[in-house]
C-alpha cells in the first residue's frame, strides 16, 4: 500500500514520527504543524479526507498543496479544512516523510489538531530543534548551517540576517568541503609515497607538487583567519563606545540615538553592574551600547572611577566615538590663532585620560572612529567653518571625515552622523563578500587554527619524514570533519539545539 511507512535504511531504527506547531502560538490567521517521520504517509491516510467525501484521501502528489478536510483518525470527527503538503522523503527538510498541515490559527484548532496527532501509534511532540537533529542526522545539513539557522532565527538586523543566510544555506559548508578534499587528495598522494616508495615508478615530483598545494592552502587559511573576526562581531553585536568629558552631552546623544530612526532591538543587563546594554540597529547593524548615565562623574573618585571604566570601555569597543563640547574649544566665542582649539581638544581629551602621555612622544592610545563635536548650536555661525578646518588640519586625530558636527538640542546634524557611523560600520564589518562566507563563531576559528597549524607543521617537514607529513595532514583534514560536524561533534550539538525553538 502507498500508505505503509516507508522503508529507507536510515529509518530501520523504527523511530517515532515527531510534530509540532512550527508557526507562532496564540491566535493567527494560519498554523502550521510539522510532521516529520515514518509514521507520516499513515497519518495523512487516517486524517485527510478529500472535500465532501467520507473516504480517505490519496496522498497529495508531493510538494504540491492540497485542500483536505482534516478528521480525528479515530473518531472520524471533522477537525478543520486545511492545506495540506507533503514530502517525500529523503526529499524533505529532515530526510524523512514530512507533511506540513496548513490549518486556521484558532487556538482551538491547533490543539485538536495536535490532540488528534498525539492519538495516533508512535506519535509524539517534537523536542526543541529536534526537526533540525533529525535534518542533520540524515545528512540534509552540516554543523555550519545549522548554526546558521540558528542564527538566522534570532537575527535582529539586516546585516545579521544576510550573514546568518548565507551560512545556513551552506556557503561555509562548501568553503570547507573544498578544502578538506583538497587536503584529502593531497593525503592519499603522500600515502601513495610511502606505499611505493622511490622503487616503484611512481611520478616525479609528487612530493613536491604536494607542497605546492598544501602551501596555497595554508595562505588561504590565513587569509581567512585575518578577518578581524568581522563574523563573530557582527553576529553578537559590534560594542560603540562613547566617551567625552563630564557635561558634552553623552546622555543627550544616547536619548537622541534611542528615539530617532534607529530602533532599540533589545535592552538587556550588561555584564558590569549598572550597565544597560542596548541593541540599536544603525544602518542593518547591530549596535550595543553601554549606557553608564547612571555613573555621574562628580568629585574626585568618581570622576577617577569614571575615567578608568571610560578608558576601559574604549579598549573593549569595536567602535568608538568621542563626544566634546564644541562650544568649550572656543576662545569667547570666537576662533583664535591657530593652536589654541586643537590645544583645547587635546587637553580634554587628555583629560578624560586618552590623550598622549604628556612629555612622551608616544601616539595616541586610542583612535576614534568619529569625534563629534557637540553643542555646534553654541558656536557662532561665523565661527563654525573656521573651527571645523583648524581641527581637521591640525589635529592629529581629527581626521577628514572623522568631525562631525552635532546639536543634541536641535538635532542638526544627527542624519549626517547616523550616515557617517553606518559608513565607518560597513568599512569595518562588512560581511558581503560572497566568495568568502565569514568566520562567525569561535568555534570555527579555533577549528581552522587547528587545520592550519598541521599544514605550518607539514610544511616544515621533510620528504624523508613522509609518514609524520601524512599525520598532520590527517590532522588538518580533521580539525575541518570538526567544524562541519563529521566527527566528534555530540556537545556542539546539544548546545546548539537548545537554542532553537520546538517546531524548528
Ligand atoms: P553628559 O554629562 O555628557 O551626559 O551630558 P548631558 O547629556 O547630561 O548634557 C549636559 C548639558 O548639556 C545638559 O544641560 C544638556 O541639556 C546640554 N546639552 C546637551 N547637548 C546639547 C546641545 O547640543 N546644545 C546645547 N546648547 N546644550 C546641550
Amino acid at each position: 500500500s502507498p500508505f505503509s511507512p516507508s522503508e529507507s535504511p536510515d529509518q530501520t531504527l523504527a523511530r517515532d514520527t515527531i510534530f509540532a506547531l512550527s508557526s507562532g502560538a496564540g491566535k493567527a490567521g494560519v498554523a502550521v504543524i510539522r510532521v516529520s517521520g515514518p509514521g507520516v504517509k499513515e497519518c495523512l491516510h487516517r486524517m485527510t479526507r478529500r472535500r465532501h467525501s467520507e473516504l480517505p484521501a490519496d496522498l497529495p502528489k508531493p510538494r504540491r498543496a492540497a485542500i483536505r478536510t482534516l478528521v480525528h483518525p479515530t473518531t472520524g470527527d471533522t477537525l478543520d479544512h486545511a492545506l495540506v503538503i507533503f514530502f517525500q522523503g529523503p526529499h524533505s527538510y529532515t530526510g524523512e516523510d514530512v507533511a506540513e498541515l496548513h490549518t486556521h490559527g484558532g487556538v482551538a484548532v491547533v490543539r485538536a489538531a495536535l490532540d488528534a496527532l498525539a492519538s495516533l501509534p508512535q506519535f509524539r511532540m517534537a523536542d526543541k530543534g529536534e526537526f533540525s537533529r533529525r535534518a542533520f542526522d540524515n545528512d540534509k545539513l552540516d554543523l555550519t548551517s545549522l548554526e546558521g539557522l540558528a542564527d538566522l532565527l534570532s537575527a535582529e538586523t539586516e546585516v545579521q540576517r544576510k550573514q546568518a543566510l548565507r551560512q545556513a544555506e551552506g556557503a561555509l559548508y562548501k568553503l570547507c568541503e573544498r578544502w578538506r578534499t583538497s587536503m584529502v587528495r593531497s593525503l592519499a598522494l603522500v600515502e601513495a609515497v610511502i606505499d611505493f616508495g622511490e622503487d616503484e615508478n611512481i611520478e616525479e615530483g609528487v612530493y613536491a607538487q604536494v607542497r605546492d598545494s598544501v602551501y596555497q592552502l595554508a595562505e588561504e587559511l590565513r587569509g581567512h583567519l585575518a578577518d578581524n573576526r568581522r563574523g563573530e562581531i557582527v553576529r553578537t553585536g559590534i560594542h560603540l563606545a562613547i566617551a567625552g568629558p563630564p557635561n558634552a552631552g553623552k546622555s543627550s546623544f544616547l536619548n537622541l540615538l534611542a528615539q530617532r530612526q534607529v530602533a532599540i532591538v533589545s535592552d538587556q543587563a550588561g555584564t558590569t553592574r549598572d550597565v544597560i546594554e542596548s541593541t540599536l540597529d544603525i544602518g542593518g547593524y547591530p549596535v550595543v551600547i553601554s549606557d553608564t548615565a547612571g555613573i555621574r562623574e562628580s568629585g574626585d573618585t568618581i570622576e577617577m572611577e569614571g575615567v578608568r571604566r571610560a578608558k576601559e570601555r574604549l579598549a573593549q569597543a569595536d567602535l568608538r566615538l568621542i563626544l566634546v563640547d564644541a562650544h568649550a574649544l572656543l576662545d569667547g566665542g570666537q576662533v583664535s590663532c591657530h593652536p589654541a582649539a586643537t590645544d583645547r581638544l587635546t587637553s580634554t581629551l587628555q583629560h578624560i585620560g586618552i590623550g598622549p602621555v604628556p612629555g612622551s612622544s608616544s601616539a595616541w592610545p586610542v583612535n576614534p572612529d568619529l569625534i563629534v563635536l557637540n553643542k555646534w548650536d553654541l558656536v557662532p555661525p561665523s565661527a563654525r567653518p573656521r573651527l571645523l578646518e583648524q581641527l581637521t588640519r591640525h589635529h592629529p586625530l581629527a581626521r577628514d571625515g572623522h568631525v562631525v558636527p552635532l546639536s543634541c538640542l536641535s538635532q542638526d546634524g544627527f542624519t549626517a552622523l547616523l550616515d557617517r557611523l553606518t559608513g565607518r560600520l560597513r568599512a569595518a564589518f562588512d560581511t558581503a563578500d560572497l566568495a568568502n562566507p565569514g568566520i562567525t563563531q569561535i568555534r570555527h576559528r579555533q577549528h581552522l587554527r587547528g587545520c592550519l597549524e598541521a599544514l605550518e607543521n607539514f610544511l616544515e617537514l621533510e620528504e624523508a619524514d613522509v609518514v609524520l607529513a601524512a599525520e598532520e595532514l590527517r590532522r588538518a583534514a580533521h580539525c575541518l570533519g570538526q567544524l562541519t560536524g563529521r566527527t566528534g561533534v555530540e556537545q556542539i550539538l546539544d548546545a546548539l539545539f537548545s537554542q532553537f525553538c520546538i517546531g524548528k
